[in-house]
């Protein structure tokens, strides 16, 4: 294992980080390193400990200590040894070190941004799209990300507490039968205990209509030792299980990261990434396209790239839907279509999701559709028949297009 805290594992190369700011002092046993629990109880949680390993510089310092009232700070050592110690510009350190930035207000952030609160007919049960629901079924994770969408109550300090209603939400699920898939996400599921797991999901499969299960989880990236063979052999009897983890930069991909990853896969567990467009973390092709290749690697398709939400005290890390727009322009076409992300915005109040895309459609109408690839050259298809095809987009859209393509 390698011992130094550096910045490897920046290009296509996984690394092991092992045991970095672990190994002074007599450090961690090798057993100790490899259990998740002993991972969890150490924990970086209070500015003495962080201050023991890194420079801070003051507007960090001052953002830990306000982090109190907000969104913890708790950063497992594994994910720890992935932060240099100099440098409060490093991608990793930017998701987990808090800032003072945090305590800034701009006019557009919200506390709910996807507005889950006023779509939750049982606490802990988000129902917002038709045939399927978002169970939130812990508040706490296994490291604490500075642009949680769910800061509100994640971590256990923020404005609101959650009290999600079990019983309750297993009876919603029970009589709508229109809910044909389930999210677990919270908070994190994977942080329970194994027989915890199972109760929730065989509770889950013993519901008919419940065609599909997902967990969104980020604990294979902040806790690749949580994934052990038992539990993979556990999630494996619940099939179909989906997996979206969340990997915002390649060096998050570790040789510890991949290996869990192929623990996953192997149980048969589809794996999709999320990633968050994230300012001085991911916000240029360069980086975007080494994360979605090296993801291909670790067996995860890449699946959204989301514009980070309008939460309360994120707009440091926010970047434009424009700079999201050339990045997605800068992959299609340009490396394998698995590897692209949908890049999404979770429209603010509680609208879901909505696809953003570059502009590939010129013009349509009923005899043709003019078409940019993405070198830029354009072609035009012949529209075939005379169906009556309502067309989403409104006139003025369609002016638009015809004005950008006539010019
Ligand atoms: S792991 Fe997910 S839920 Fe937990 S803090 Fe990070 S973004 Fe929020």
């Amino acid at each position: 294992m390698s011992t130094s805290v550096t910045e490897k594992g920046d290009g296509k190369e996984f690394v092991s980080h092992a045991p970095g700011y672990w190994s002074r002092n007599g450090g961690a046993a090798l057993e100790q390193w490899n259990d998740w629990k002993w991972q969890l109880k150490n924990r970086i949680t209070t500015l003495a400990q962080l201050e023991e390993h890194l420079e801070l510089n003051e507007e960090e310092r001052s953002g830990v200590l306000l982090s109190g009232d907000k969104l913890a700070l708790a950063i497992t050592p594994h994910f720890f040894n992935l932060i240099p110690r100099d440098n409060p510009d490093d991608p990793i350190r930017r998701q987990v070190i808090p800032r003072i930035e945090e305590s800034w207000t701009s006019p557009y952030d919200m506390a709910d941004p996807c507005g889950e609160d006023s779509h939750m007919p049982v606490p802990g049960l988000v129902h917002r799209y038709p045939d399927r629901v978002l169970f939130l079924v812990t508040d706490r994770c296994a490291s604490y990300c500075r642009y949680c969408t769910r800061s509100r109550v994640v971590s256990g300090v923020g404005e609101q507490e959650l009290h999600t209603d079990f019983e309750e939400a297993f009876r919603y699920l029970e009589q709508h039968t229109e809910v044909r898939d389930v999210l677990l996400s919270g908070g994190d599921a994977l942080i329970f205990s194994d027989d915890k797991i199972e109760k929730l999901l065989s509770r889950l499969r013993a519901i008919k209509h419940i065609e599909f299960l997902r967990i969104g989880t980020r604990v294979p990236i902040f806790l690749p030792q949580r994934i052990t063979s038992e539990l993979c052999a556990k999630l494996a009897k619940y099939h179909p299980l989906w997996m979206s983890v969340h990997v915002n930069h390649q060096r998050e991909l570790t040789i510890e990261v991949k290996a869990a990853l192929e623990r996953l896969a192997n149980a048969g567990i589809p794996l999709g990434n999320q990633s968050v467009l994230l300012k001085g973390v991911n916000d240029n092709i360069e980086t975007m396209k080494m994360l979605v290749q090296k993801l291909l690697m670790c067996r995860v398709r890449p699946y959204y790239l989301y514009q980070c939400d309008l939460i309360n005290g994120s707009s440091h890390l926010r970047t434009s839907v424009a700079k999201g727009i050339e990045i997605i322009e800068g992959l299609r076409g340009h490396t394998t279509g698995y590897a692209v992300p949908q890049y999404v915005i979770d429209s603010p109040g509680g609208g879901g999701k909505v696809p953003i895309n570059p502009g590939y459609i010129l013009y349509h109408d009923k005899e043709k559709i003019v078409i940019r690839n993405y070198e830029g050259k354009i072609f035009e298809y012949p529209e075939t028949g005379n169906e009556s095809v309502e067309f989403a987009r409104s006139q003025s859209q369609r002016d638009y297009h015809d004005e950008f393509l006539y010019s």
